[in-house]
């Protein structure tokens, strides 16, 4: 049987991820005004009485306070929503559309109560099979079998409501003013700086000097200086010339035969990929693995049917941010003896992705994280546990699932 049968991916309707770096300064920022941070979650369905999937992101500390719907816990989610923290290539992403990469896509069902259906606002996720293979269709149907779920046409989950299955987020023109700013003098000043540069363009309805979405992602990525790093010698950026040529998404770190790829982040806080020279035998795989580059080489299918899906156990529901189907997806997995690949939040509450064998380890991987996952070396573990003969589902934004498809395919 040919390794990938046992492969199953799901990936996100996904609206871009946002520097780490910002994120890491604005956590610092909370514990410098709260005290040391204990757990952190973007959309908790629970505030102040209020039930949902859009209510306020709640940060808990370690001396037992907590922080909900505060002036400072609201700034991520208005710099994330406004797009002023996200990767270059997330604004000239292909994966916006309904041809999809993974076998599998969950999202938010926005725009469901406009289809008659229940109001979207309780969290329901949108479930498109892409992949009509017996193995992906069995997984579905264990996950509708646990699951309260309507059936639509397809194409009625591509609605304005919905934007980001039709076309990539604009940039906005203070995310250069925001970025640096943090960079250079931590969350709360890049915030301020960037919300009222913003205030002052709407007032003046001027241009801004900054963040030309013409230049976005055309900017040289820069290979580090010389005698920067004791353990390479000679360090080239020759995988990638420019921001808008890589998703980050680590595959050909992952595929490198001598270990001589490392990711490096940049200053607005986005890994790129630096080779070092004196290992490098120029085999050529990992050009070959990058998606980026061999976007048109993507297979990609389209759902014919739309699911709207809740999970019918509550308590994992509520630890969800949509309807919880990732849940119902994981936990089948873990029954079958597979394992399941997610992003969970690591050492000091940055997103990373994991590999999950138990349920209180898949547990971890529910709800969204708005920061780019660290991929490490997963797309390598995957491949064991394939040729183990073990069950995989690997969860991930597009690009990550079109790269572990790249990875997979070149390291076989
Ligand atoms: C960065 C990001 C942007 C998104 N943008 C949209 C959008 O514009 N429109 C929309 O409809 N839905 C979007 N989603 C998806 C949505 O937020 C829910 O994740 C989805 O509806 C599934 O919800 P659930 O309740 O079924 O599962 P949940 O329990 O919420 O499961 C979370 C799933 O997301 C994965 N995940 C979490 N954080 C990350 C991350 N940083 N990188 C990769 N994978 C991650 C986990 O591995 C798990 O598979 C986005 C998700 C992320 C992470
Ligand atoms: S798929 Fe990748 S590049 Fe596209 S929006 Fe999501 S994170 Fe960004
Ligand atoms: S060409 Fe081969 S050895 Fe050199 S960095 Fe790429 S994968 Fe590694
Ligand atoms: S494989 Fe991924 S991280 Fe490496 S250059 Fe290509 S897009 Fe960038």
């Amino acid at each position: 049987m040919p390794l990938e049968d046992n492969l199953i991916t799901c990936d996100l309707v996904c609206s871009g991820v946002a520097s780490p770096m910002a994120w890491r300064s604005y956590l610092r920022y909370l514990e410098r005004h709260y005290g040391e941070l204990e757990t952190y979650e973007h959309r908790p369905k629970s505030f102040g009485g209020k039930h949902g999937s859009r209510l306020p992101e709640r940060a808990r500390f370690k001396d037992g306070t907590m922080a909900q719907g505060a002036a400072r816990t609201k700034t991520w989610s208005k710099a994330y929503v406004g797009r002023w923290s996200l990767r270059p290539t997330c604004h000239d992403c292909p994966f916006h559309s309904m041809e999809r990469p993974a076998d599998i896509t969950i999202g938010d069902f926005w725009g469901l109560s406009a289809l008659g259906g229940v109001n979207e606002d309780e969290g329901v996720t949108l479930v498109l099979q892409n992949s009509r293979r017996a193995e992906v269709s069995r997984l579905v149907e264990a996950l509708l079998s646990v699951s309260r779920w309507q059936e639509y046409p397809a194409n009625a989950a591509c609605n304005p409501s919905q934007p980001r299955l039709a076309s990539s987020p604009e940039p906005n023109k203070v995310r250069g003013i925001f970025l640096r700013g943090v960079a250079r003098a931590g969350f709360g000043t890049g915030f301020y700086l960037a919300l009222a540069v913003a205030g002052v363009r709407r007032m003046l309805r001027q241009n801004g000097k900054n963040a030309d979405p013409a230049l976005l992602g055309k900017e040289p990525v820069m290979p580090p200086a010389a005698g920067s790093d004791s353990g390479a010698k000679r360090l080239q950026n020759r995988l990638v010339a420019t921001k808008g040529d890589c998703y980050g998404c680590g595959a050909c770190v992952n595929v490198c035969p001598k270990g001589a790829i490392r990711m490096r982040e940049d200053a607005e806080g986005f890994a790129y990929p630096v080779i070092d020279d004196d290992a490098c035998v120029s085999c050529g795989l990992c050009n070959k693995a990058c998606p980026r580059s061999h976007g048109g080489d993507i297979p990609v299918e389209r759902a014919s049917v739309a699911y709207a899906v809740q999970i019918e156990d509550r308590e994992r529901f509520s630890k969800s941010s949509s309807g919880g189907a990732f849940w119902g997806l994981a936990s089948r997995v873990l029954l079958d003896g597979g394992v399941v690949y997610g992003v969970a939040f690591g050492d000091g509450n940055v997103p990373v992705h994991v590999r999950c064998s138990t349920a209180s380890q898949a547990m971890r991987c529910m709800g969204s994280k708005y920061a780019q996952s660290d991929v490490g070396e997963c797309y390598g573990s995957v491949l064991q546990d394939l040729r183990a003969g073990r069950k995989v589902l690997f969860t991930g934004t597009p690009c990550q699932v079109a790269a572990l498809e790249r990875y997979v395919e070149q390291a076989t």
